[in-house]
């Protein structure tokens, strides 16, 4: 019998999982909703799965300055610990955390580009679509998903990226931070009213380039399903992206405590099948994925690894 026909298989890993254990440094007030457990939740859910896991090399100043001033950078790095407002809070290792955040969308942007994978999710946190240009709120330091987009802009000479944003909450950061720059759609699905009360639907960029699909209280995974196929779909097919990025938030699911949607896990997977056909279509199935929220332990856990599977099933 040949050698070969007794060896298993083997499989190319296509989807990389990148995190670092400086993110379980980012520690926040007893009761806070953006805890620890968050990640150790999701790492958990995604133990036994086939992925090529990678540390967070840290970031660097110079890729949060193609979309932070150097001022944010320098009020994040002076807070110190303790509150920067209400919900928003800095220990001992968030900094460390939050450059961590960044070096893992950079490196998972340089992988996908690379041709290294197919697809990528960045299990970090802080998390990053609330910080406006100069100003970190909502739990969010970095505007991360967006310093990726820029990179690929910047390093890879792209001219059109998608951000497709499906967290519970409207990415005013990742609004405010694209808002006047052509190259970059972002689409949103996100409960209103809810925090932070932006994301109306007339509110669309300095180009046309963003999109709002806000969605009532107690509606269900129908409704997003409606706005993906009728509103948010087209738009990432007509813009014809060259990467597609996933804000993933998960606190849409029906248990999260922070929130009114009732969606389940099967709809986050449908979500992300939908996007890999828009990425097949465009950008020979280029995504990166970032967690963004996600509060109630047990839906996150699901939620995220209903994502991920699809990450894998549709990575090549
Ligand atoms: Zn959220």
């Amino acid at each position: 019998m040949p050698l070969l026909s007794v060896l298993p298989k083997l499989r190319a890993m296509t989807t990389a999982l990148i995190t670092h254990p400086d993110c379980l440094n980012h520690l926040t007030p007893e009761g806070h909703p953006e805890r620890v457990d968050r990640l150790h939740a999701i790492a958990a859910a995604l133990q036994d799965f086939n992925l090529l896991r990678l540390e967070a090399p840290m970031g660097e100043d110079a890729h949060i300055l193609r979309t932070h001033p150097q001022t944010h950078i320098d009020r994040v790095k002076s807070a110190g610990v303790g509150p920067l407002d209400a919900d928003t809070h800095m220990s001992e290792g968030s900094l460390t955390a939050a450059y961590r955040g960044v070096g893992a969308v950079v490196k998972a942007v340089d992988m996908v580009m690379g041709g290294e994978v197919s697809n990528t999710f960045c299990a970090i946190r802080p998390p990053g679509h609330h910080a406006e240009r100069e100003t970190p709120m909502g739990f969010c330091l970095f505007g991360n998903v967006t310093i990726a987009a820029k990179h690929a802009l910047e390093v890879y000479g792209l001219s059109r990226v998608a951000i497709m944003d499906f967290d519970v909450h409207h990415g005013n950061g990742t609004q405010d931070l694209v808002w006047e720059d052509a190259r970059i759609l972002f689409a949103s699905t996100h409960q209103m009213p809810l925090y932070p009360g932006s994301g109306a639907a007339s509110e669309t960029g300095a180009h046309g380039n963003v999109l709002n699909c806000p969605l009532g209280p107690e509606t269900d995974g129908a409704s997003f399903r409606k706005v993906m196929k009728d509103q948010v779909l087209p738009a990432i097919d007509a813009f014809a992206p060259e990467l597609v990025l996933i804000s993933a938030g998960f606190d849409a699911h029906m248990n999260d405590p922070l929130s009114n949607l009732n969606w389940v896990e099967d709809d986050f997977a449908c979500a992300t099948h939908q996007l890999c056909d828009l990425a097949d279509k465009h950008c020979e199935g280029r995504v990166v994925s970032t967690l963004e929220g996600g509060y109630d332990l047990a839906g996150l856990a699901a939620s995220c690894s209903a994502h991920v599977k699809v990450l894998m099933e549709r990575g090549k």
